[in-house]
């Protein structure tokens, strides 16, 4: 019988039962990233955690169909600050602080957006990426709708949707709208009927020429950041599908403006199951691009940590679990993944088999609402368990490494291929500890070090081990 898997809905705030739309298949919209700038550290964790979820599926034996939106239109500044609907588009921010075309600056950003996936072990080929700029039709169609069911006014800076036409608006994010209304900045749009209202569409400014710009029923302008997702997710998934994830951020405005946009419109529930993740902080709270000094991926390369120990130690912590930005920790994470991967590299062969019982206590813990650090916990005891076949171990991480996209298969024995240079040190250092000169030989050993050598001392010698990024 196939396992059970049982996520968090934000919807519900209770763990439920996974019951897809249609058997055996599984629909997934991941909110994705404004391409105005590069991913940071912690924009990349909902997509550790999207790719996780949709490899949960595929181990679990599901059909899964899982789009990524790219941001390229619409995002404003002033959504950094909780108000969507104001502001400079970040786009044609990226165009001014880079002196290129704001199509040129989504275009550079979206390909080191698919770099860090690659970096990350998160396979493209197995996602959609639609570009809000590629479906301005589909979202002018959707205002269209709300437009002729009445959900929609317009003032002079566009068209906006009348969040009181939708009484369920305040359900989702639990909002209180009172303390919304009281709490209000005093500049905020004032020919707004709700302080909750937000746009559908924009309208060019009359005294400037945007980059981004279209031909609309109700004139020249541009989508609202909300509608893109709305009119991506019915064209590519269907008007109802199984599962949408973003970060925390999204839950008050992103999404609870998504769903009154798209139950108004299409008259059907929009999604199932709501999967939010938590925030990765750095010292100063959230992590995030406007601030401007963050660390990327490459950031991590250049001290040492690959993305792949980044990764881990991504999944050591629960998805709904707040993160610190600590190096230390990351560092840790990382000498815990280059054990495991050792491990693999000792152990490698052809033969042995997948341990069922392990194998079933590590998706049992995965299946419980994505449980990584369990699993993980899990993949450790196995390493340990002194009555288990080492081939049985290794066949068992190999498998357990696939579901989490660890890569650990790619874990092999190497030929050190030593330098003249190399080779000379490592002479002197065997001189020098034959006369026990201890200081020197460390000297050496660090020298070696250097140019990219390990060195262990055992009963046969020293042994010689090229240092690997992995
Ligand atoms: P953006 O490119 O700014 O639209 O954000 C892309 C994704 O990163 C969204 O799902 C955000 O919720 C998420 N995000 C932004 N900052 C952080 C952070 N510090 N930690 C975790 N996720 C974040
Ligand atoms: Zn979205």
């Amino acid at each position: 019988m196939a396992q059970d898997i049982q996520i968090y809905n934000t919807k519900t705030k209770a763990i439920e039962k996974f019951v897809p739309i249609t058997e055996g298949e599984v629909s997934i919209y991941s909110c994705g990233p404004t391409v105005y700038y590069y991913p940071h550290l912690g924009n990349m964790r909902p997509y550790v955690f999207a790719d996780t979820l949709r490899r949960m599926f595929i181990s679990a034996g599901y059909k899964v169909n899982h789009v990524i939106n790219i941001t390229d239109v619409g995002h404003l500044t002033g959504d950094n600050d909780g108000d969507a609907d104001t502001g400079e588009d970040k786009m044609e921010k990226g165009s001014a602080r880079e002196g290129k075309s704001a199509w040129d600056v989504a275009k550079f950003y979206m390909e080191d957006f698919f770099e860090c996936l690659d970096l990350l072990n998160i396979p493209r080929a197995e996602y959609q990426f639609p570009r809000a700029t590629d479906y301005i039709e589909e979202q002018i169609n959707l205002i269209k709708l709300l437009e002729d069911k009445g959900f929609t006014y317009v003032i002079s800076d566009g068209v906006y949707f009348d969040t009181s036409k939708f009484p369920k608006y305040a359900e989702f994010a639990h909002l209180d709208i009172e303390g919304l209304r009281s709490g209000a900045r005093v500049e905020a749009n004032e020919e707004k009927r709700n302080i909750t209202d937000f746009a559908l569409w924009k309208f060019s400014p009359k005294d400037q020429q945007r980059q981004m710009e279209w031909d609309s029923p109700w004139g020249k302008g541009f989508p609202g950041w909300h509608i893109e997702c709305s009119a991506m997710s019915k064209k590519l998934l269907g008007p109802h599908f199984d599962i949408h994830t973003g970060g925390i951020d999204h839950i008050p405005v992103h999404h609870t403006n998504e769903i009154a946009q798209s139950e108004c419109a299409n008259g059907v529930k929009y999604v199932n199951y709501w999967m939010h993740v938590n925030f990765l902080n750095d010292k100063d709270g959230k992590m995030s691009k406007s601030k401007g000094d963050f660390l990327r991926l490459q950031s991590l390369q250049e001290i040492g940590i690959s993305p792949l120990e980044y990764k881990y130690y991504l999944l050591t912590s629960h998805y709904r679990a707040q993160m610190d930005l600590d190096i230390t920790a990351i560092h840790s994470a990382g000498t815990a993944y280059k054990k495991l991967w050792n491990f693999c590299v000792e152990n490698i062969t052809s033969d042995g088999e997948v341990n069922t019982k392990y194998k079933r206590e590590f998706t049992d813990a995965l299946y419980d609402d994505v449980g990584t650090p369990a699993a993980i916990a899990i993949m450790w005891n196995l390493t340990k368990d002194t009555d288990i076949k080492n081939e049985d171990k290794y066949r068992t991480i190999i498998e357990m490494s696939h579901i989490l996209g660890l890569k650990l298969h790619m874990a092999v024995k190497e030929e050190v291929v030593l330098t003249d240079e190399v080779k000379k040190l490592l002479d002197e250092r065997h001189a020098v500890r034959e006369a026990k000169n201890w200081p020197e030989a460390d000297r050496l050993r660090d020298k070696i070090t250097e140019l990219g050598f390990e060195v262990k001392d055992t009963d046969e010698g020293q042994e010689v081990k090229e240092i690997k990024r992995i």
